[in-house]
Parts: C-alpha cells; sequence; structure tokens
C-alpha cells in the first residue's frame, strides 16, 4: 500500500508549496521509490481552464487531457511522471459529481452534507489510482485557516485515522519572518499556523520553514517546542538560486531523511543526486547567452507562462547556455511596427506563445513578418503558429487574412474546429457550445514529412505532443500559403489538422499547434526548445 504525505502551507500564500512538494518528490524518487503527486485546489471552478492566466497563472495540460494547476508542471519537470486526469481535483469538481450524483437518486433518503459526502470524496480522490506507488505527495492549495480549506484539512485527519500514523505524515510549510526593525527572526506566525492545524486535528511531522536568513538554534528549538516536533524536523528554506537547486538545498537541511524518520523507514537507500548536480553545473558553468522576445499578452504575470519560461531554461541547459528572455506586451506594438522592430532586432530569437483572443493579434503577426523578414529565429506556439500562418497568407496577398477567433472575417485562414478524431471517436463541437473543458485536450500524435526540419529535431516522423485549443489552420489556404513557402511538416494522421509549419528558407522557423513545452524536463529537455535555443546561439554569433 501507498503511503500518503499531506503537504499544508500556513501563515500566507505563495510559499511554494508547489515546489516544496516536487522537491520532495525528486528526492524519495532519487532513493529508489516510486511517486506521485496530487494536487487538491479548494476554489469553486471545476478547473483552472476557464480562468484567466492573470488570476491562476498557466493551465498546464497532462496527456490525458486534464486542464489543471500549474503545480503539476512542477512535479512534471522534477519527477518526470506524466500526470493524469486523476491528479488535480477542485471543489468545484466535487461538488459536481455530488450535485449529479443527488440528482441520480444515488443518495436516496439521505442528507447530503459536507461531513461525510464531500470529504468522503476527497478521500476516494486521494486514494484512487494509487497502487502502484510508493508514496503519494497530496498539496493542499491554500492556506489553512481559510474557509474553503476547511473540508480538505477534515479529510486528511480522517485519512490518517483510517490508514493508520505509520502510514501517513503531514509536513507543514510556514514563514519565520525577518524584523528588519527588531534585528530578528520571529517565529510566532509559525506557531500560530501551527496551532490552527493542530486545532483541526492535524498535528505535522515535519515543518518546513521559509526564510531569508538562517534560522539560529535557539530559534529552532522554540520552534519545536512550540510545535511539538523534533528540533530536526524544523527544517529550514532559505530562497534558493534556481528552482533546480531546491532538491538539492532541501535534501541538505535534511527533508527528506525527516520525513522518512516520521514513516519509522529506517533502511531508505542514500539518494543519487547526479542528475540534479549536473543540472546545476549546466546553469553554474554556461558557456553562450542569448536572449529571446516572447511577444504574448499575459506578460505582466510569469507564472501565465511557467512552463515555457521552464522550456527555455532547457534549451538553454542542452547547450549549456544561459537564456535571458525579454518579455514584450503584443498589445503596445499593435500599431507601432518601427517600435517594434527596434525591440526584436537585436534579439536572438523570437517566440509567440500560446494565448486566447484578438487583443494583442496585431503585435504578434508583426512579430512574425519582422522574424521572416530579417531572419531571426522564429518559435511560433499555438496561436503563435496561427499568427505565422495569418502572416504568411497576409505576404502572399490574402490581405484580410485573419482568424474566426477574432471575430466575423472574409478569410477565415484560421476557423474553428468543428471535429476532430478523439481517442474515444469522433469529437464534434458548435460555434455556440460551452467553453469549459471543450477545447482539442491533451495528448494527440502526428506525422512528419521525411525531409523535415521537423522530423530531423525529433530523429522521428511520428511524435505525440499535447494541445490544448479550438481553432486550427483551414487547410484550403494550404495552397497558397505553401506557395509563399511555407512547408506543413507536421500533420495529423489522418491528414486533416496542420501540425507542424516551417519555413525552409529561413535560418529556423517553425509553428506547432500544440504546446511541446508542458513535455520539456530539465534533464530531458524538449528538442524543438534545445534546436530553438542553437539556432538563437548561432544568431547572437551574428548581431
Ligand atoms: N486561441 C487559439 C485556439 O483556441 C490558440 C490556443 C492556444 O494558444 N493555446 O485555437
Amino acid at each position: 500500500m501507498a503511503r500518503f504525505i499531506f503537504v499544508t502551507g500556513g501563515v500566507v500564500s505563495s510559499l511554494g508549496k508547489g515546489l516544496l512538494s516536487a522537491s520532495l518528490g525528486a528526492l524519495l524518487q532519487a532513493r529508489g521509490f516510486k511517486v506521485r503527486i496530487r494536487k487538491f485546489d479548494p476554489y469553486l471552478n471545476v478547473d483552472p481552464g476557464t480562468m484567466s492566466p492573470y488570476q491562476h497563472g498557466e493551465v498546464y495540460v497532462t496527456d490525458d487531457g486534464a486542464e489543471s494547476d500549474l503545480d503539476l508542471g512542477h512535479y512534471e519537470r522534477f519527477t518526470g511522471v506524466s500526470a493524469r486526469q486523476s491528479d488535480n481535483i477542485t471543489t468545484g469538481r466535487i461538488y459536481r459529481d455530488i450535485i449529479a450524483r443527488e440528482r441520480r437518486g444515488d443518495y436516496l433518503g439521505a442528507t447530503v452534507q459536507v461531513i461525510p459526502h464531500v470529504t468522503n470524496a476527497i478521500k476516494e480522490f486521494a486514494l484512487a489510482d494509487t497502487d502502484d506507488v510508493d508514496f503519494v505527495i497530496c498539496e493542499i492549495g491554500g492556506t489553512v485557516g481559510d474557509i474553503e480549506s476547511l473540508p480538505f484539512v477534515e479529510a486528511i485527519r480522517q485519512l490518517r485515522n483510517d490508514l493508520g500514523r505509520d502510514n501517513t505524515v503531514s509536513v507543514h510549510t510556514t514563514l519565520v519572518p525577518w524584523i528588519k526593525a527588531a534585528g530578528e527572526l520571529k517565529t510566532k506566525p509559525t506557531q500560530h499556523s501551527v496551532r490552527e492545524l493542530s486545532s483541526l486535528g492535524v498535528s505535522p511531522d515535519v515543518l518546513l520553514c521559509r526564510t531569508e536568513k538562517v534560522i539560529p538554534n535557539s530559534e529552532r528549538e522554540k520552534i519545536a517546542l512550540f510545535c511539538n516536533v523534533s528540533k530536526s524536523a524544523v527544517v529550514q528554506a532559505l530562497d534558493a538560486r534556481s528552482i533546480y537547486d531546491v532538491p538539492l538545498q532541501y535534501h541538505s537541511e535534511g527533508l527528506d531523511e525527516e520525513v522518512l524518520r516520521a514513516f519509522r523507514i529506517e533502511d531508505a537507500p542514500e539518494p543519487k543526486l547526479e542528475r540534479w548536480h549536473d543540472i546545476m553545473d549546466r546553469l553554474d558553468n554556461y558557456e553562450g547567452e542569448v536572449t529571446i522576445g516572447v511577444v504574448g499578452k499575459y506578460v505582466g504575470l510569469p507564472d501565465a507562462y511557467k512552463s515555457l519560461s521552464e522550456a527555455l531554461v532547457h534549451g538553454g541547459l542542452a547547450n549549456r547556455s544561459k537564456v535571458h528572455i525579454r518579455w514584450l506586451d503584443a498589445e503596445l506594438f499593435e500599431h507601432e511596427d518601427a517600435s517594434l522592430a527596434a525591440e526584436l532586432e537585436p534579439l536572438h530569437g523570437i517566440l509567440v506563445p500560446g494565448g486566447f483572443g484578438e487583443r494583442g493579434s496585431e503585435g504578434k503577426i508583426a512579430a512574425v513578418r519582422i522574424a521572416r523578414e530579417r531572419e531571426i529565429p522564429f518559435f511560433g506556439i499555438c496561436l503563435g503558429m496561427q499568427m505565422a500562418c495569418i502572416e504568411g497568407a497576409r505576404a502572399a496577398g490574402i490581405e484580410q487574412a485573419s482568424s474566426t477567433e477574432f471575430g466575423p472575417t472574409p478569410e477565415p485562414v484560421i476557423g474553428l474546429i468543428t471535429e476532430w478524431m478523439g481517442s474515444e471517436g469522433l469529437q464534434e463541437r458548435a460555434a455556440d457550445g460551452d467553453l469549459g473543458g471543450t477545447m482539442r485536450l491533451g495528448a494527440y500524435d502526428a506525422e512528419l514529412g521525411h525531409n523535415s526540419r521537423a522530423a530531423s529535431i525529433y530523429g522521428s516522423t511520428s511524435i505525440s505532443e499535447r494541445h490544448r485549443h479550438r481553432y486550427e489552420v483551414n487547410t484550403h489556404y494550404v495552397p497558397a500559403l505553401e506557395k509563399d513557402g511555407l512547408v506543413f511538416s507536421g500533420m495529423s494522421p489522418d491528414g486533416r489538422l496542420p501540425e507542424i509549419i516551417e519555413r525552409p528558407d529561413h535560418p529556423w522557423f517553425v509553428g506547432v499547434q500544440f504546446h511541446p513545452e508542458l513535455k520539456s524536463r530539465p534533464f530531458n529537455p524538449h528538442p524543438l526548445f534545445a534546436s530553438f535555443i542553437h539556432a538563437s546561439l548561432q544568431q547572437s554569433r551574428l548581431v
């Protein structure tokens, strides 16, 4: 049976519970254990798919088509274990399922209540599909004490009784703030937070204390005394210089050892951390540097492009190079061609990422044109590929080329996908259908042209990548676009949906309908990002 680790957070939000869970997963994995990491989100949305990236950061898409929390991206990047639909749940989904069951009559005769019905649903979710792993790490979103996270903490309390103390461990993350005026670290917020959690029936076994300064022995003793844990279970977490240093740092502070001790596991092998040391060596001792311009809409919040910025870093790791990202707000350049060109020209690569809606689209199309004309390496992802097709169509004389996503157009180079083959058969969508959970989502295969750049980058002509889109290139326009020099080098296996475009007459110009950034890992950089950064390094020698 799997053992369960429950990760909660106190004092403030944004303490990095996602990175903690991912790092703990990586450390247990490095000791030879099999892990799964799960995220419990207390909000009422069924999934984050319809939330603004400004609210929630990026929506991470799994192979099996879940639109999920961005922390699942950290889990995958740190452990290499592909997340599944069953690894993220929200209060909204739990209530939706319970209410559907109630309407069906499944609870006939019963009053449906938070305890036991909601807590049972949370427990079922935690326990489902865990037979093949040694540890399940369950991260509870939000902060202990929030009204909305109460049912989750209650479910943990019950699970600790159901499964037994030796099979469950509670790790609580807190903040130990530095008060400058007093010149002191303060432990009181941690004490209050642990008291709050304990009052709900969950006493933590390990405390991870985020802090700006080293926690002195005396303060550690104080935390241990008031929070009822051993001194060694007060693990300090100083700010890290890179997220990829976090597993190494937490290991040297004893996190994995303390968690294993709490489980009374004494014979665990020492962790093999070579791959993490190798990543840090590549980050610290880089041999080249490039600056990539990302022309997007949500550039004010780096979390909105989390996987993308990590995949760029991974592309750098593959080339032993440091990647600087210049975030450019596409909207500011809608009518400012000259200033956009001045911004982009000194850069070594231009990337137009995924996105939704018309705002900023003319700025993105202008960025594609500048990249094409000035022969700057260009990478278009999802909406970015669609913008590259619109730009190509306009260059081919179809001046009114646009996407039906932006409103009615006489030249719909990009249009709504109305049907496609999914693993469950033909999928159909109407223009006025629901927006939540109805895109072409998750992993789909594509076939690549034998002599294409794409095939040589992948080293294969059959690939599988993750998708999240509602619109597609209208194949009616393919001949006109090909005449202008675009090559459709990747198609869905039935030949109906364009998946990759490229320009053979350009140093590096690739657009993809899918999201390669979601599958890139630091120890296994995605080939498209590795190749894009390689081309950008060559460009850096020219400018
Ligand atoms: N808005 C576009 C579509 O739905 C692109 C989506 C994306 O970039 N993820 O097709």
